[in-house]
């Protein structure tokens, strides 16, 4: 666009180099976005020299923004003693050591390099563990690209006559005994979700929940839905795998802290890297057992990876999560229980008809204001998706960037004036798009 030429000169060069001139599906939309230039604490610097305040936060994974001088140091530190090694180094000791004290059930970890590659790892496990196929996952729930974890992600109201969901493939192509093997439910309705358990249970290696997952509509599961899924995974031997890729940002000692769960399997992502590439599996001692290493490739599940725990991302998620102090996070509870408070005052105060969901540091605004438990309840028509994505625009055009629906994610360098001018703003970006 002509308001943002050196954005628009680099999409031209890139519509030459990548299908649909993108390389990110979540992070492509039209025209064409903003390319950075370079961040600092909360702002971004365009290419066009824009300054935008970030509740993006690469996805939720900068939790202390951009260019903290601590991890900046960290490293950089690194990096001139070696960027990756084939050999362990102390830094990944260090990072396993920090999370193992979080929560009862972080006993061993394994590292890898994307959520995606966490959750797989998880199932993959979860398989090992029970000697059995199929998993269970949300109806259009995100757990990352692994073929199963995919069924179902955003279906849309394809299949809603029943209020059973369908494994509905998320790609072509998608092999029915990938289908065949994914286990749909629908999430807080727990009548549904404890009979398609129960009748599968012979089968099910892996029940895969995230006690708040964002595409799902950003709410949390009742204590009553949580708890029933453990409580039925532990009486049928099914493996619980908590996907805290996001949520472990709501508590020192992650979600299963907050929600009182004790999972056979967290996968992690996101802020235990610092900003850097990064996915983890975490469990019991027991439950991981099975990548023993000192069984070579006749582990259970043998695990590696060339980038796996490389020192870059270890030494950024260690200084990261060593700042990320339990006053730290109450500051960040505050800010985004404000954050929340102001919207839902403002919509209901200029007559908006939105609601924000959310907790802790993460929100989410809805372009209607039915009550949301689940995913049905949550997708948005034709139409309010469209004014959404009005309002997001007018948003970013008036300098705040949160992903293109509208959620975001706090990060340590806000204070309660980025808080009020985020709500400002993304108060008139729904009142002038109405
Ligand atoms: N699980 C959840 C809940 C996620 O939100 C995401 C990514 N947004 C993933 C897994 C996959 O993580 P990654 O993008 O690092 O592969």
């Amino acid at each position: 666009s002509n308001s943002a030429p050196a954005s628009a000169a680099l999409y031209d060069r890139a519509r030459r180099v990548m299908p649909g001139g993108s390389t990110r599906v979540t992070i492509w939309w039209p025209p064409h976005p903003p390319y950075a230039a370079s961040g600092q604490g909360c702002r971004i610097t365009d290419a066009d020299g824009r300054v935008l305040l970030d509740f993006a936060n690469n996805f939720f994974s900068l939790i202390h923004g951009h260019a903290h001088p601590e991890i900046v140091a960290a490293v950089t530190a690194q990096a001139a003693r070696g960027l990756a090694f084939g050999l362990p180094t102390e830094l990944d000791v260090a990072l396993a050591e920090e999370i193992c004290a979080r929560a009862p059930a972080l006993q061993r970890v394994r590292f890898c390099n994307s959520g995606t590659e966490a959750v797989m790892f998880a199932v993959k496990a979860a398989r090992g563990a029970t000697g059995r196929s199929m998993v269970a996952k949300m109806e259009g729930g995100y757990h990352g690209a692994y073929d199963p974890m995919e069924v179902s992600f955003d279906s849309g109201p394809s299949n809603w006559g029943e209020r059973i969901p369908a494994a509905v493939p998320y790609t072509r192509g998608t092999p029915a005994s990938v289908l065949d093997e994914t286990l749909v439910l629908p999430f807080n309705d727990w009548p549904i979700t404890e009979a398609l358990i129960e009748a599968h249970a012979g089968r099910l290696a892996a029940v895969v929940l995230d006690p708040l997952p964002s595409r799902v509509g950003l709410v949390p599961g009742t204590p009553e839905y949580l708890q029933g899924i453990q409580a039925l995974c532990r009486r049928h031997g099914i493996m619980l795998i908590l996907d805290e890729v996001v949520c472990f940002r709501l508590h020192p000692g992650g979600a299963q802290t907050l929600f009182g769960l004790s999972p056979d399997y967290t996968a992690l992502g996101k802020i235990i890297g610092g900003g850097q590439p990064v996915g983890a599996v975490a469990g019991t001692a027991e439950a991981m057992a099975v990548f023993d290493s000192t069984l070579g490739h006749r582990a259970i599940v043998p695990h590696g990876g060339t980038f796996s725990a490389n020192p870059i991302t270890m030494a950024a998620g260690l200084t990261s999560l060593r700042l990320l102090t339990p006053e730290a996070h109450a500051r960040l509870d505050l800010l985004g229980e404000r954050l929340r408070t102001t919207l839902a005052r403002g919509f209901a105060r200029d007559g908006i008809a939105a609601q924000v969901t959310g907790a802790g540091s993460l929100f989410r605004v809805h372009p209607h204001t039915r009550p949301i438990a689940g995913y049905r309840d949550a997708l948005a028509t034709a139409a309010e998706a469209s004014w959404l994505k009005e309002a997001f625009g007018h948003l970013l055009a008036h300098g705040v960037l949160t992903t293109p629906n509208i959620s975001g994610a706090l990060s340590t360098p806000m204070t309660v004036a980025e808080i009020d001018e985020a709500a400002d703003a993304i108060i008139a970006a729904l009142r002038e798009t109405a």
